[in-house]
């Protein structure tokens, strides 16, 4: 048998940041920049109004208070968008709105919250004025030119995951395109005479190809771009074939026909292509795994209990997607948790426990099972938010010990409340009676 840890080892050897594309830039959210971007412009691009009021020089507004308001004569009005022409007349205030460019000669913006606008004396006739309350400092609601991104400076390095604010940095910067290391794609084929596809009623004995569908969906959320192949029978023939229709894949996913049963022909074919090991991973859910090439492509062969393969999935599928990503944080979002009930685990295998981990009143994370265990339970699995993990040389895991959690909403992480206290009684029985045994 082979530990979890050197199954891993040896698929990720096999994979490597894909090379990198030119995609549109809102494609490129959640892909991994492929090149380092620096600004060839500065951001904002000219001095401009952080406020909507009066742009004037500082200095002509020494003194201002409310009770004895610095008067200036209003002599432009500048709205966000206009080109600015001349410079700000001496002895004169401008009216500026936010972003508007900031006219030459001026040096801070009072806010209009500061100030009132004077019509002038009759209405109608010359030019309205404003009073300014509070002397203004030069540079106050002034935005410089390149206070954000300075033309010239390391703006994006690479590798980076883009997120909407480095989309946006990207737009900024008036970029369409970004390079970035694409989505790989994953051809997922189910494997079985008894499975069938979404719509004919079940005859006795057929099962339903849940598995196409968990597969395809898992892929999706590591960040690839699942490929349904089907249904292929437990025939070389139909098996050699299905499997030869992947041809642009960067990663063929199989379930079913891995184990040691009868007519799992899956594990024939695959070692007749001479380049395909099956392997016996020191794991449960799960067991038996294939890895290895066909047609040059790589294959993960998943076993065909649904939960066998979802877990199988997440341990090794996702970190060889998210290395193709050219993503360098492998390892699964992992929170530990205090376990709040007695787990058996014989057979000396790593035992990933469908679980919910919640927080208790003080915030720490707790965890308890899902449900039921067996490696066709899918719905236990629909009901967990995490994999409680088990160790291999632990015979029992009580109630009290911290074990790690592989978090499996990790994107959209949500932690229910766990009622801490009965947790805690459960904790103190279990280590109560504990003793005395
Ligand atoms: P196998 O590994 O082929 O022996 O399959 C193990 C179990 O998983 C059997 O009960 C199969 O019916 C079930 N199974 C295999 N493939 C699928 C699938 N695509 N969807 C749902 N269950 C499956
Ligand atoms: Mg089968």
């Amino acid at each position: 048998m082979l530990g979890v840890d050197d199954a891993l080892d040896r698929i990720l050897a096999v994979f490597g940041p894909l090379p990198p594309v030119e995609v549109p830039l809102l494609d490129a959210l959640g892909l991994v920049l492929a090149e380092s971007v620096s600004a060839d412009a500065s951001i904002p691009p000219f001095r401009n109004s952080a406020m909507d009021g009066y742009a004037v020089r500082a200095a002509e507004t020494e003194g201002a208070t409310v009770g004895r308001p610095v008067r200036l004569p209003v002599s432009a009005h500048l709205a966000a968008g206009a080109e600015v022409t001349a410079a700000l007349q001496a002895g004169t205030a401008a009216r500026i709105m936010t972003g508007a460019a900031l006219p030459l000669g001026a040096d801070a913006v009072v806010r209009f919250e500061e100030t009132d606008e004077e019509t002038p004396d009759g209405g109608g006739a010359g030019s309205p004025s404003v009073a300014v309350f509070r002397p203004a400092r030069s540079g106050d609601n002034v935005r410089e030119a390149g206070e954000d991104v300075r033309r010239g400076e390391a703006v994006l390095a690479a590798g980076i995951r883009l997120r909407p604010a480095e989309i946006g940095l990207l737009a900024s910067l008036n970029r369409s395109t970004a390079r970035v290391h694409p989505r790989p794609r994953v051809a997922i084929l189910s494997t079985g005479d008894e499975i069938v596809d979404l719509g004919p009623a079940l005859r006795m004995g057929q099962v339903r190809n849940s598995n196409g569908y968990t597969l395809a969906a898992m892929a999706a959320r590591f960040g690839a771009t699942p490929v349904q192949l089907g249904i292929a029978r437990d025939t070389v023939d139909d098996l050699s074939w299905k499997l030869t229709t992947a041809h642009d894949a960067d990663l063929l996913v199989t379930s079913g026909g891995v184990s040691l049963g009868d007519f799992d022909l899956v594990k024939d074919v695959l070692r007749d292509t001479g380049e395909v090991s099956i392997w016996q991973v020191r794991m449960k859910p799960g067991k038996p795994l294939a890895f290895g090439r066909v047609g040059g492509r790589p294959l993960l062969g998943l076993p065909g209990n649904p939960v066998a393969a979802a877990v199988s999935f997440e341990l090794f599928g996702r970190p060889a997607i998210l290395k193709m990503l050219g993503v360098t944080d492998l390892a699964p979002p992992t929170v530990e948790a205090t376990v709040t009930e007695r787990l058996d685990n014989r057979g000396h295998r790593r035992h990933y426990v469908r679980a919910v981990v919640g927080r208790d009143r003080r915030g720490d994370f707790v965890v308890r099972t899902a449900g039921e265990q067996g490696a066709g339970v899918l719905s236990s699995l629909a009901r967990a938010n995490g994999l409680l993990v088990v160790p291999e040389h632990l015979a029992v895991a009580e109630p009290g010990m911290r074990l790690p959690v592989i978090l499996l909403d990790a994107d959209a992480p949500r932690f229910p409340k766990v009622d801490g206290e009965a947790a805690a009684a459960e904790i103190a029985a279990h280590q109560g009676g504990g003793q005395g045994v």
